[in-house]
């Protein structure tokens, strides 16, 4: 089953209904969003000489042509591969060339990084940019029929930091996208074509998977023009259309919960706001719920299992004379219908109730591997299971609480940070010996980033400056530690493995 199908669907039985808005204003009608799709996919395989299951990029920020573009890909039997357009132009050039990507289709703003990348990188063959001529010249193409794929065929390779330092691109068939979008139905919210998906997040990531149970049911796919969360913004888009939901970071919508334009606004078209990626904290939760009323839901899950491991329902929000709401609003809520989620020891032993160990989940939303990576798909997914790398433990209810990451990520600001990849940059300085790298609790962005470096020569330390431009060399600004410490030593085990728990106990410590 392929995805485009349902724009074509709607394009036959909702015509005149509006498909993609660009903030306020209607870009297609399902029938042009139809038609459009079917054009541009025969001129990507055209032009590009182009075959079924060959790879193409997508390096824009959020914008209607953005959907345009994924849904043509998925129309010409392609595969599709998002990337997160904040990423460094090495890390965005690695993708490209792992993944195989023949052609990248990219916006104005990153034009001249990813069109350098073309004969220098691997496969790549173009980087059209859209919207503007090219992307017109392609719509100006005839339709092409759309290409059958089948349920196993790979649809979105989702790259995800790993823990290597380098991005693994989880495998998503159509069924796994299939699975995600009706257990999305099953567990969070039903959607009609009078609702709407408001993109305040980037496509790449959640808020384009979500997008698709959306899509799948001819809701309007809104794309706000300023590309992110802007308050004031989403309130005049409140006002403007109906059913109105949207996928936001904890983080996110904290800062939502607490802005005047939000508060002081009529908030009836509020559908649905889906919070995740990260934890959020009770108080924090409690502030929402004050402004938003019962239209929070939580869910829990990763890349190599889209948007799907547990979900914290509206319902469970709203139950608040449970005696163990708090309880449950500190949890990621209970496995979601599609799934079964356990918690394991160190020996894949399923744990009794109480018990804390590490998450594994198993289902048909589960990816089929990391592309063309065999051995990390092996032992992530060893035992039929695939191994999350959180760590949680079940309520008898079978509510699931997570208490740590294994993996040592640090979420900032929604945006996922592996230590061993920024580490890996600070290394290259000559100054710097010796280096660790932990998140610290942030009221803000839920953590941030800081760099704990034991200098080559303490009395010639390295400036922050040059530590600074050392990372963004090479790495997304995001990643860049917000603090540099020097330490004579760092904290280490008897196998001289650096304690990184010490560490964050310190920073915990000084936070007030
Ligand atoms: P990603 O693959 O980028 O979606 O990141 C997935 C990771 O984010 C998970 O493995 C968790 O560590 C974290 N995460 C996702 N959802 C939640 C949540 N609701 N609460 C706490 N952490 C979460």
């Amino acid at each position: 089953m392929n995805p485009a199908v349902w724009v074509q669907r709607h394009g036959a039985r909702i015509p005149n209904r509006p498909a993609i808005a660009d903030g306020e204003t209607v870009h297609a009608t399902w029938r042009q969003f139809a038609d459009t799709v079917a054009r541009a996919a025969t001129g990507l395989r055209n032009r590009f000489g182009l075959v079924e299951g060959d790879r193409v990029a997508i390096v824009m920020t959020n914008s209607p042509e953005y959907l345009e573009a994924m849904f043509a890909i998925w129309h010409a039997g392609l595969v599709v591969v998002p990337v997160n357009a904040r990423l460094h132009r090495d890390e965005i050039a690695y993708i490209i060339e792992h993944s195989g990507s023949k052609v990248a289709i990219t916006d104005l703003d990153h034009a001249g990084d990813v069109q350098s990348l073309v004969g220098s990188t691997g496969a790549l063959q173009a980087a059209p940019i859209a919207p503007g001529d090219e992307w017109q010249a392609m719509i100006g193409s005839p339709p092409m029929a759309l290409v059958e794929r089948s349920g196993d065929h790979p649809a979105w390779l989702f790259y995800t930091s790993g823990t290597t330092g380098r991005p693994k691109g989880a495998t998503l068939t159509n069924r796994n996208l299939l699975m995600m979008s009706l257990s999305y139905f099953a567990d969070i919210d039903q959607v009609g074509p009078e609702d709407s998906i408001l993109h305040a997040a980037p496509l790449s990531h959640g808020s384009g998977l979500y997008g698709l149970p959306h899509i799948a049911r001819g809701a309007l796919s809104v794309i706000p023009h300023s590309g992110g969360v802007d308050a004031a913004e989403i309130a005049s888009l409140l006002r403007r259309w109906t059913g109105v939901s949207f996928f936001a970071a904890p983080t996110m919508v904290k800062r939502l919960a607490g802005d005047p334009a939000i508060t002081g606004s009529d908030l009836s078209n509020l559908k649905t706001i889906i919070y995740g990626g990260a934890p959020m904290y009770l108080a924090d939760l409690e502030d929402a719920l004050a402004v938003f009323g019962p239209r929070l839901a939580q869910i829990y899950g990763q890349g190599e299992t889209p948007m799907t491991i547990t979900g914290l329902s509206k319902a469970d929000h709203a139950d608040t004379a449970h005696p163990n709401w708090r309880d449950r609003m500190q949890s990621v809520g209970v496995a979601r219908t599609d799934v079964e989620v356990r918690v394991v020891d160190d020996n894949d032993q399923p744990l009794p109730v109480g018990e804390i160990g590490e998450v594994v989940v198993r289902g048909d939303v589960v990816m089929t591997g990391y592309w063309e990576q065999p051995e990390a798909s092996a032992e992530t997914l060893r035992g039929g299971w695939l191994h999350t790398g959180d760590v949680g433990s079940f309520d008898a209810e079978g509510y699931l609480t997570l208490r740590d990451r294994s993996k040592d990520l640090i979420i900032s600001g929604g945006m996922n940070i592996y230590p061993r990849e920024v580490e890996e940059v600070l290394l290259m300085h000559p100054g710097v010996r010796a280096v660790s790298v932990v998140g610290r609790p942030d009221p803000e962005w839920g953590e941030s980033v800081v760099a704990f470096i034991v200098a080559d020569d303490a009395d010639h330390a390295p400036s922050t400056e040059a530590l600074d431009h050392t990372c963004l060399e090479r790495i997304a600004r995001y990643k860049r530690p917000k603090e540099y410490r020097f330490v004579d030593s760092l904290p280490t085990n008897n196998y001289g493995k650096v304690v990184k728990r010490e560490l964050r106990e310190m920073l915990r410590a000084e936070t007030p």
